[in-house]
C-alpha cells in the first residue's frame, strides 16, 4: 500500500495504490462529511465486473450508492450522456455534499468529473480509475471534460477530486494493449523527470509484464508523485506543466491522421516519444544512445516504433494544426538525456521532416 498526497492548498487530495483496496473504498470516504447519497459512474465493461464490490463497499460504510454504467468507450464523453448523469443526480436527490464516484478509465474519469464539477455547481468527485492510463494520468491532475462534435475535450474545467483510489488488481482485466498503452505515459515520466525510474521500469519489465502488484504499485505511485510534482507548481496549466507534454505533439498528430483509429493514444504516444527523442539527437542536443533508449524501452513493452498508412506530409499539417501550436511556433518538449527535458520553439521545418519521414 502506497499513498500519495497531492498538495494544493485547500484542494489537497490522497491518492492510495496498492492490491485488493477496492473493497476497502467505502471506508476510506468515510473520513469525509458526505451525506449518504452517492453517485458511482462506470462504464458498461468495467461495471459489470467491479460495479458489485464498489456498492457493496459504499453500503456497508453507510452510504446509498446508485450505480449508473453508460456505455464504453470516446462517445460517452458526450453531453448527451452528462445529461443522463445529471437526471439520474437529480432523480437520487443528490445534494451539494454527496459524492460522485468514477470506477473506470480515464472516459468515466473526465465524464463524471465533469458532472461533479458542473451538478449544483460542484459536488465531491472520488476517483477509482481502473485503466493504468487512469491510474498514472487522467485521474491526476483535476482536468475534466467532455467532447463537442467538433473536438476533443473542448467543454471541460479543473476540478480536483477528494479522494483517489487506485487497485492494482483491477489492472489483471485489463486488455493487454490497453496495459501496453498506459505503460507508454509511465516511460515518459521516466524519460521527463526520473532518470533512476526509466531504468527501474526496463529493469523490471517482466514483473510489471506479469502484473506483480508490488512493481505495479512502486510504478503508479512514482508516476503519480511525477506527475503530481508538476501540477502543484502548475495547476492551470500554463509554462511548466508542458513537459507533460513529451511526445504528444506527434502523437496528436498521429491520432488525427490516422482518424483515431488505427492507434490508441499511447500507441501514438509511444511514436511521438521516438520521434521526440529523433528531434533532440538532430538538434544535437541528444547523444544518439538516448534515441536508443527511447526505442529499447518502447520495443520492451511492445509498443510500436513507426506510422504505417498515414505519409509523413499528411503528419506535418496536423502537427501545424495541433491546439498547442501559438501563432505556428510548435513548442517542441526534447531530451537532452533520460530523465531531463528542455523546451524548444526553434526547430528548423527540415528536421521536422527528416524525423516525420524516419517514423512514416
Ligand atoms: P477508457 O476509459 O475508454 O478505457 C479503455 C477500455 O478499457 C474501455 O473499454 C474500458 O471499459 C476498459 N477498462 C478500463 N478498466 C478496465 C479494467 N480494469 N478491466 C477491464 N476493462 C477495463 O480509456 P482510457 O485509456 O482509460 O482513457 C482515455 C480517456 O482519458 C480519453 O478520453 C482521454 O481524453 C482521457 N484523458 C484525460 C486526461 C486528463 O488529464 N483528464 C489525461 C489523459 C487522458
Ligand atoms: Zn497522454
Amino acid at each position: 500500500m502506497a499513498v500519495v498526497e497531492v498538495n494544493l492548498g485547500k484542494d489537497s487530495y490522497n491518492i492510495h495504490i496498492g492490491a485488493g483496496i477496492l473493497s476497502e473504498l467505502g471506508q476510506l470516504m468515510r473520513q469525509f462529511a458526505f451525506t449518504a447519497k452517492a453517485l458511482v459512474v462506470s462504464d458498461e465493461n468495467v461495471g459489470a465486473i467491479y460495479g458489485a464490490v464498489v456498492v457493496e463497499t459504499l453500503r456497508q460504510a453507510g452510504f446509498s450508492p446508485r450505480l449508473v454504467c453508460v456505455k464504453p468507450g470516446e462517445t460517452a464523453k458526450a453531453y448527451e450522456t452528462a445529461m443522463t448523469l445529471y437526471t439520474a443526480a437529480i432523480e437520487e436527490g443528490l445534494d451539494r455534499r454527496s459524492p460522485i464516484v468514477a470506477l473506470g478509465g480515464g472516459v468515466v474519469g473526465d465524464l463524471a468529473g465533469f458532472v461533479a464539477a458542473t451538478y449544483l455547481r460542484g459536488v465531491p468527485f472520488i476517483q477509482v480509475p481502473t485503466s493504468l492510463l487512469a491510474q498514472v494520468d487522467s485521474s491526476v491532475g483535476g482536468k475534466v471534460a467532455i467532447n463537442h462534435p467538433l473536438g476533443k475535450n473542448l467543454i471541460g474545467a479543473f476540478y480536483q477530486p477528494q479522494l483517489v483510489v487506485i487497485d492494482t488488481a483491477v489492472l489483471a482485466t485489463l486488455p493487454r494493449r490497453e496495459l501496453y498503452a498506459g505503460l507508454a505515459e509511465v516511460i515518459k515520466y521516466g524519460l521527463i523527470a526520473d532518470r533512476d525510474f526509466f531504468h527501474y521500469i526496463n529493469e523490471k519489465s517482466n514483473a510489471i509484464l506479469a502484473m506483480d502488484n508490488n512493481v505495479l504499485t512502486a510504478i503508479i505511485s512514482r508516476s503519480c508523485r511525477i506527475k503530481a510534482d508538476i501540477v502543484e507548481q502548475d495547476a492551470r496549466e500554463s509554462a511548466l506543466r508542458m513537459v507533460l507534454n513529451f511526445g504528444h505533439t506527434i502523437a496528436h498528430a498521429i491520432e488525427a491522421g490516422t482518424g483515431f483509429a488505427q492507434f490508441n493514444h499511447g500507441e501514438a504516444v509511444a511514436i511521438g516519444m521516438r520521434g521526440a527523442a529523433l528531434v533532440s539527437h538532430y538538434m544535437g542536443i541528444a547523444e544518439p544512445e538516448v534515441v536508443e533508449n527511447v526505442c529499447g524501452t518502447i520495443r520492451r513493452f511492445h509498443l510500436p516504433l513507426s506510422v504505417a498508412g498515414c505519409s509523413a506530409a499528411k503528419l506535418h499539417s496536423y502537427l501545424l494544426h495541433d491546439k498547442k501550436v501559438i501563432g505556428g511556433k510548435i513548442n517542441w518538449i526534447l531530451l537532452r538525456s533520460v530523465g531531463e527535458v528542455q523546451v524548444h520553439s526553434d526547430v528548423p521545418e527540415q528536421i521536422v521532416s527528416r524525423v516525420l519521414a524516419e517514423i512514416t
